[in-house]
Parts: C-alpha cells; sequence; structure tokens
C-alpha cells in the first residue's frame, strides 16, 4: 500500500518537519512491505518559522479551484493534492497544539480502514485517543484521500523539538504503519471516538478583542469530562464566566495559540461508539 506521510504544514510545528526529515528511512526500514513517501509540506514557512507563508495550507484545499497566483500555499496545495490524486494511498499528516491534548489520531472521514487502523492503535495505546472532526469542505489535507488521518500531539510550544511530544508523535506513526503493515485479528470492529460538536469563542468587548482568557481552573482540562456547569473563562476584570451544558460533553484544544486569531477557545466533543 502506498502512505504519504506529510509533515510541517504548518511551518512552525517542528515535530512534523523534524519526522518527516530525519525518521524516513528508520520507517521505510522497518516496514518494508509498505511504499512510504515522507514529504515536507510547507518548506518555506519553515524556514520563516511561520505557521504559513500566505494562508493556512491545512485549510487552502478548499480553494483549490480557485485562482489565488499571489499565494504560495495555494500553489503548494495543488501540488500536494495532484501527489495525493496520483494513486489509491493512505495519507498521514503530523500536527503539534499548544494544548494539552495528549497523544491523539484525528479522523475526517469515516472510511473503514480508519476506523480499523484506529481501533488497534486504541488497543495498542491506551492513552492514544481518536477525534471524529468531519470535513464536508475538505478543507484539511488529510481529507484529500478517503484514507488517512491526522496525528495531533500537544502541548508543545511552536518552534519547538519537545522530547515527549517528538516521541509520542513518532509512536503513533509506528503503530498506525504496523496497523497498515499487519493489520490485528482480534479487533471488534468498533472504536470510541470524540465527534467535535461545537466550537466555543473567547467573549468579546466592544472593541473587538476578546474580554476574558481561559480559566485556571479549565487550562489543561482536554477530555476531562463536563456535565452540567462549568468555569471555562475569567475576565480580564477578575470575574468568573460560568457555562452549562446539558450533557457529558469533552473540551479539546482548550487555548490554542494557533486559534487566537479566529478567536476560537475551544471545541466540545460528544463521545461516540463508530462501528464499521
Ligand atoms: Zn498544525
Amino acid at each position: 500500500m502506498k502512505v504519504l506521510i506529510f509533515g510541517g504544514t504548518h511551518g512552525n510545528e517542528w515535530t512534523g518537519v523534524m519526522a518527516v526529515t530525519q525518521y524516513a528511512e528508520v520507517f521505510k526500514k522497518k516496514f518494508p512491505t509498505l511504499d512510504l513517501h515522507f514529504v515536507l509540506c510547507n518548506p518555506e514557512a519553515y524556514k520563516i518559522n511561520r505557521r504559513f507563508k500566505d494562508e493556512d495550507l491545512n485549510r487552502a484545499f478548499q480553494f483549490l479551484h480557485e485562482s489565488r497566483p499571489d499565494s504560495y500555499e495555494h500553489h503548494r496545495a495543488r501540488e500536494l493534492k495532484a501527489l495525493i490524486d496520483a494513486q489509491d494511498c493512505f495519507v498521514i499528516d503530523l500536527h503539534t497544539t499548544t494544548s494539552h491534548m495528549g497523544k491523539t489520531v484525528i479522523l475526517c472521514h469515516n472510511h473503514p480502514l480508519n476506523l480499523k487502523v484506529s481501533e488497534e492503535l486504541t488497543q495498542k495505546m491506551r492513552d492514544c485517543r481518536i477525534i471524529l472532526s468531519p470535513d464536508p469542505n475538505k478543507k484539511y489535507l488529510a481529507s484529500q484521500s478517503e484514507m488517512g488521518m491526522m496525528i495531533e500531539v500537544g502541548p508543545v510550544a511552536n518552534g519547538l523539538v519537545e522530547p515527549v511530544v517528538l516521541e509520542g508523535t513518532l509512536s503513533i506513526l509506528e503503530g498506525i504503519l504496523s496497523a497498515l503493515a499487519a493489520p490485528s485479528e482480534t479487533l471488534k470492529n468498533c472504536v470510541e471516538v470524540y465527534e467535535e460538536i461545537q466550537d466555543v469563542h473567547y467573549p468579546q468587548s466592544e472593541n473587538n478583542l476578546p474580554s476574558a482568557y481561559i480559566h485556571s481552573d479549565f487550562q489543561g482540562k482536554d477530555f476531562c469530562e463536563i456535565n452540567g456547569d462549568y468555569t471555562p473563562f475569567k475576565t480580564f476584570a477578575g470575574h468568573n464566566i460560568h457555562l452549562k451544558t446539558n450533557e457529558k460533553l469533552y473540551p479539546i484544544f482548550i487555548n490554542e495559540a494557533a486559534y487566537y486569531p479566529q478567536q476560537l477557545a475551544y471545541t466540545l466533543c460528544r463521545k461516540r461508539i463508530l462501528k464499521y
């Protein structure tokens, strides 16, 4: 099977950059039956240690039909799309987050192979969680093939190689490749996922600036169950902001630095079992 492994889609996420530039030969030797290709996605953004040069590459795929001659990432998205479309392939896109997410895999499609690999991964790695992030507009790189997933590990600062995050990323990558190379015979054909259902934004003041920040009791509580009242924010004036859920939900991407421009504070998920 052809497997495309993408790193550095965001140029300041150095874990992925190191994974595809430093470990390609190690993985090729370890998995000789797989046709592995490692790609540094956004070398221009990596050079300047920024998430992107002109636009977010991991959102650029929804604009492929447009003409954007001045955008480096638009040009790069077209090249990467052609690479993916050349042949049936499994796509793995490596990311990191400043949120306390631990080891996660993000699925954009319910393709049975994605669910099978995810089940096997969670059987072998009890601390790895699966997020379902449906992408109907196909904006993500990993959505460009029905078969594929993102790896998302944190917390790590941008532009930093943090050993736990790097080694966690490599262990998930190895888990995915071993599930593709030699599938387990002891699967139950179902997998627990955290499905993204709602984005929560920072409260705004009149001048379009945030009026609050993440509460200290909420910071780092990614994947911790919320059921009823909770306190996600504190205003800069010193008041707690309380919110409520009507069911058990789980926050992820709490205080992700890259989402400040969109004023996105965290995303709520519902736990589900997906059968395949
Ligand atoms: Zn990223």
